[in-house]
């Protein structure tokens, strides 16, 4: 059963396992494969689904625009970014209120929709003033076009500022952070931004629970065919299939396989265990990973204290690489 969470200090409730659009929808996954997806992941109450305006170059959105139609918008909540160059030259990308105008429009237009849930400023942007950002991301939600706004891998000092300036201009202040956070990357969650979060009630929704698929297992044995790893595209993520980490994820799997589950399961509920972050993200290029993943939910009341303790000495043993 799903359970939903409160975006951070707002009223919006997400589910608790959301799902991205990133490197699969219109892209490894062709577009009826992606609807197919997103449908499974509805049907079993997931209401959170996160893009951005570069997935796929746009494609993503299109895709996504597509797999929502029909589906009631007010059940929905739908999130996507801009920073990244979408468009050639020097204002195809950023933070400037020119570009966030343009890529929201866009955005829009793309899926298909009349507001998204969610808007995050995908990276920090050292080139633009960061009242001009407030303000520009501020008006988005007051003409009704974003709901709630938000920073994708902004440090703590950048989203405090953030919230100062909007304090002291009288706009609408960033409700949630989106940073990376699993088993074998722990410290914007547990380090940097863990003050911010409690001081402002930030939400967060955490990307890459299986650090690209590594904390499934799947890469114990070496790169198989059609996964993350094997795209040549992706060869980063096959750089990451170090000795030291393979040997971290098989100690993982043992105590996994000790308590009933799946290494990717044990992955998504040691994200769960911790009330801060409003929805964990995944991803998925199968309705079969989906279906294992969603299973993560009822498994968090496994984590005892014994066994996240054996959790943390597993990841102690290499402190070096967090
Ligand atoms: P994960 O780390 O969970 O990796 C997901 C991938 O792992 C899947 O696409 C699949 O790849 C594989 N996988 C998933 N479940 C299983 C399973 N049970 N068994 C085996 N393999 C599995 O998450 P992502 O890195 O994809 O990130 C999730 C979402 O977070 C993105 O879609 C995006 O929306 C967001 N994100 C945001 C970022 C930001 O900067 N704000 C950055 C990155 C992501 P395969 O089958 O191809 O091997």
């Amino acid at each position: 059963m799903m359970h939903y969470r409160r975006l951070g200090r707002t009223g919006l409730k997400v589910s608790e396992i959301s799902l991205g659009a990133w490197i699969t929808f219109g892209s490894q996954l062709d577009e009826q494969a992606s609807i197919t997806l997103l449908r499974a992941a509805y049907d079993q109450g997931i209401n959170f689904f996160d893009n951005a305006d570069m997935y796929a170059d746009g494609m993503a959105e299109q895709v996504m625009g597509k797999a929502i139609t029909g589906l009631p918008r007010q059940a929905l909540v739908i999130s996507s970014k801009l920073f990244f160059p979408t468009f050639p030259g020097p204002n195809g990308k950023g933070l400037s209120r020119k570009h966030i105008f343009d890529s929201i429009h866009a955005t829009l237009r793309r899926l298909n929709t009349d507001y998204v849930d969610l808007y995050f400023c995908h990276r920090y942007d050292p080139d633009t003033p960061l009242e001009e950002v407030v303000r520009a991301m501020s008006d988005l939600v007051s003409q009704g076009k974003v709901m709630y706004w938000g920073t994708s891998r902004w440090s703590a000092s950048q989203v405090t500022a953030a919230i100062a300036v909007a304090r002291q201009i009288n706009a609408v202040t960033p409700a949630m952070e989106q940073c990376r956070y699993n088993m074998l990357d722990r410290r914007s969650v547990e380090v940097d931004l863990a003050f911010a979060v409690k001081e402002f009630s930030l939400g967060l929704t955490t990307f890459s629970p299986l650090a690209y698929g590594l904390l499934s297992g799947k890469y114990n044995n070496g790169i198989p065919a059609g996964s993350r790893a094997s795209f040549p595209e992706m060869a980063w993520v096959k750089d990451r299939l170090s000795d030291t980490e393979i040997a971290r994820v098989r100690a993982l799997g043992e105590v996994s396989a000790e308590i009933g589950l799946t290494p990717a399961q044990l992955a998504i509920a040691w994200i769960l265990r911790r009330k801060e972050v409003s929805s964990v993200i995944t991803g998925a290029s199968r309705i079969e990973q989906l279906d294992e993943n969603l299973q993560a939910s009822e498994a968090v009341k496994l984590l005892t204290d014994e066994v996240l303790e054996r959790i943390e000495k597993v990841l102690d043993n290499h402190p070096d690489e967090d």
